[in-house]
């Protein structure tokens, strides 16, 4: 059998955190980390990639840490860079393991054979997936249908274009939560979201909300915050108070509109 390419002295791929918290909120991180699996060097990197968001959406960890600790809401993130694979993207995308990112080449993901392409998707997706999957399905028969909210960060310049707003709400064919919370932004003090900004489905961003939300009839939304407002601690509580009231006024009305559907059927 092949040697695996975590060593145990790493620990799992897949951390959970606030398991047992009790908001309908499941907050997702995949891009968390930065981390290379010793066994792969640096992917022939230079050491300004592993740093950049190239290798991990910077901020993202700890606004979802700080909006489980507002929501009592679990949170599930990835602890190895997308670099190793992207846990946002199906086996079959061809950028799960990227060869480049913007304008970052990483040499250690070229020509890499099936064997290694299969080893990173064992190793670091399939646990994150199963451990994703077993949640939702364990909170699936509670009196509130779990939520499915996962948090991104963006770069301000991206192929030397600026982008000028602070916050993307994102969705894929359900609309739900996203379209409550982009009515609803302005007056909890967000007056830069942008509906799928800056990227969209057409991307393939929204492998985890299809996976494990869309697939089971579940509202859900991603959101993308500009990286250069949750750099440090005063920005990251800062925006995880803006998207802790945003998101329960935004399930709030989706509560009450639930309810009066029903009512309505009965
Ligand atoms: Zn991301």
């Amino acid at each position: 059998m092949a040697r695996a390419m975590l060593d145990p002295s790493e620990g799992q791929p897949v951390a959970i955190e606030r398991q047992d918290g009790r908001s309908p909120v499941i907050l997702v991180c995949e891009h968390a980390s930065k981390t290379i699996p010793q066994a792969l060097g640096a992917l022939g990197t230079r050491p300004e990639t592993l740093d950049s968001h190239a290798a991990w959406d910077i901020g993202a960890l700890a606004v979802a840490q700080r909006l489980s600790a507002l929501l009592d809401a679990p949170l599930v993130f990835q602890r190895f860079s997308r670099l190793v694979y992207d846990c946002n993207r199906p086996p079959e995308a061809p950028d799960a393991i990227p060869e480049m990112s913007e304008v970052h080449v990483v040499p250690g993901n070229r020509d890499l054979s099936a064997a290694a392409r299969r080893q990173r998707i064992d190793e670091v997706y399939e646990p994150f997936r199963a451990a994703l999957a077993a949640l939702v399905s364990a909170r699936a028969t509670q009196a509130r249908p779990p939520v499915i909210v996962t948090i991104h960060s963006f770069t301000r310049i991206y192929f030397g274009i600026t982008r000028h707003r602070a916050i993307g709400i994102l969705h894929d064919r359900d609309r739900r939560l996203a379209d409550a919370m982009l009515a609803r932004a302005e007056a909890q003090g967000i007056d830069t979201a942008l509906r799928n900004y800056p990227y969209g489905p057409e991307d393939g961003v929204t492998h985890t909300l299809k996976e494990h939300a869309i697939a089971r009839g579940l509202a859900n939304v991603m959101i993308e915050i500009c990286n250069d407002l949750i750099s440090d601690e005063a920005g990251q509580q800062r925006w995880a108070g803006h998207l802790a009231r945003l998101l329960e006024t935004a399930l709030d009305s989706l509560t009450v509109e639930t309810h009066a559907t029903s009512r309505q059927k009965a």
